[in-house]
């Protein structure tokens, strides 16, 4: 056990009881270990696989997770993403796992918070973890804008950091939600002109 969880022990995040996976004594968390992934197209190169519906506790655990620290649903958030790389059949196909990077200063937490959910799947999966996007200008929080707004900001929000490495790789873009898709877009759509020779996305909610 690391210093961090015992530090932090996790939790179930839909009952807060101690667990490193979504809980299996009270049928409500156990229902939410069959999962049967929500599969959205984004364009005619990348899908999107999301767990749940973006509503009730699963709402409510999230946003503990991102802007109240609630770091000891870590591991269970990645218990859920290995269910749906399980049930969705997409255990090797990709080569490396990344996550969207942040921009803004209230969000600093939030990359991190993603990776120590990300890093672990990854360690599950046999699959390498590397961070392949930075912000390359700032701009508006997009959860403030409305849906064409959203469209207009994601634009050159991204670049590839190592172009070199990414030439033929099949990436998997983690986030926690996907709402009108923009960001997730518009991160593939960098990736693919590094050179990408695939690029979907998983999310827990959408
Ligand atoms: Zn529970």
């Amino acid at each position: 056990m690391s210093l961090f969880d015992l530090l932090f022990p996790p939790m179930c995040p839909y009952c807060g009881k101690q667990t490193d996976d979504v809980c299996e004594t009270c049928a409500h968390c156990r229902s939410l270990t069959e999962i049967a992934p929500h599969k959205r197209r984004l364009t005619d190169k990348t899908v999107c696989y999301s767990a749940y519906e973006y509503e009730g506790v699963v709402r409510r655990a999230i946003i503990d997770y991102k802007y109240k620290n609630h770091s000891q649903y870590a591991k269970s958030f990645a218990k859920t993403y290995q269910r749906v790389i399980e049930q969705a059949h997409l255990k090797s196909e990709y080569d490396v796992y990344t996550a969207v990077p942040t921009h803004h200063h209230a969000e600093r937490g939030r990359f991190d918070q993603m990776k120590r959910i990300v890093v672990p799947v990854a360690r599950f999966e046999g699959v390498e973890y590397k961070q392949l996007m930075t912000p390359s200008r700032k701009t508006t929080a997009q959860h403030t804008l409305n849906r064409e707004m959203r469209k207009e900001n994601a634009k050159g929000l991204y670049a590839a950091s190592e172009p070199q490495y990414i030439e033929g790789k099949r990436i998997l873009i983690f986030d926690d939600v996907i709402t009108t898709g923009a960001t997730l877009m518009e991160c593939a759509e960098v990736l693919y002109n590094a050179g990408a020779a695939k690029v979907d996305c998983i999310t827990l909610a959408w």
